[in-house]
């Protein structure tokens, strides 16, 4: 099998003062391949993912996507590109409602201010049917639909987390970053979220996924790293992780209470 590499990293490191949080990790994604990065508390997998969103520069190395050179791009120019990222903590506006949320997603990535949209020319006219298609779409997908109209802070935890999910989704993202999507969720939430990474990598999305949750991570994943002290210190098939690396090594003490 010959996939086109869509996403790569090479030799990344970034130190915060006299801290290394990342250390030489490279490691290469496939178009519709879900990677799964696991590691202890503080092992830099949060940091990794701020470098492939642009949140963070990274000290040295190179971050290519769709064979171009992104590393020095900023945020908003890789989410144009299509890098969408999931936050460990769930960014929605919480007086506005579902559908209100979902409309600002997709308008972010548009030049137009307010100003035009006021004398709505049939262009914005377009583009603002496109949106609600969109957000039909997308809320139907993540099975939000029946709130569209509710303020997001009437949401559950979970509903938030789809709310959030389904905002990358509407930009239109092809390569999603997910921070600890279902931490803190319970178990039928874990499930439905479960179903839906599957169901985007089946659609061709590709993903990375950071989770502490392990019986999810493996079955979400295709493929593993796993970082500890900032290095990658093992990547490989999801199938054959616990046949090739002792986890409870791996992770030592400071994983020892998850
Ligand atoms: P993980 O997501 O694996 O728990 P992080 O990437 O959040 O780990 O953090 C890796 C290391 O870098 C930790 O030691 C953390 O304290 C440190 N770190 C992360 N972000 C910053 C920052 N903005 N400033 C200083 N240190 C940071
Ligand atoms: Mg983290």
């Amino acid at each position: 099998m010959n996939k086109k590499n869509a996403f790569s990293l090479q030799s990344i490191t970034k130190s915060f003062g006299g801290l290394i949080a990342v250390k030489d990790v490279s490691f290469a994604v496939n178009e519709k391949e879900v990677v799964g990065i696991i590691g202890p508390n503080g092992s830099g997998k949060t940091t990794l993912l701020d470098i492939v969103s642009g949140f963070l520069k990274p000290d040295a190395g190179r971050i290519f996507y769709d064979e171009a050179d992104i590393t020095r791009l900023a945020p908003h120019q890789r989410a144009g590109l299509g890098i969408g990222r999931l936050f460990q903590d769930i960014r929605v506006f919480n007086k506005l409602t579902v559908l209100e949320n979902m409309l600002l997603a997709q308008r972010e990535n548009q030049e137009e201010g307010i100003l035009t949209a006021v004398f709505a020319s049939p262009w914005i006219k377009r583009k603002t049917g496109e949106a609600v298609y969109n957000t039909r779409y997308w809320l139907d997908f993540v099975g939000l639909e029946v709130k569209e109209n509710s303020a997001a802070e009437n949401l559950s935890y979970g509903q938030e987390k789809l709310l959030a999910l389904a905002m990358i989704l509407a930009r239109n993202s092809q390569l999603l970053l997910l921070d600890e999507p279902v931490a803190g969720l319970d178990l039928r939430m874990k499930e439905k979220i479960l179903g839906l990474i599957k169901k985007l990598r089946d659609s061709g999305k590709t993903i990375i996924v950071i989770e502490h949750a392990l019986d999810f991570i493996f079955d979400a994943s295709d493929r593993i790293v796993l970082l500890n002290g900032g290095r990658k210190v093992y990547e490989g098939a999801a199938s054959k992780f616990h046949s090739e690396i002792n986890i409870k090594e791996a992770y030592a003490a400071s994983y020892a209470q998850i």
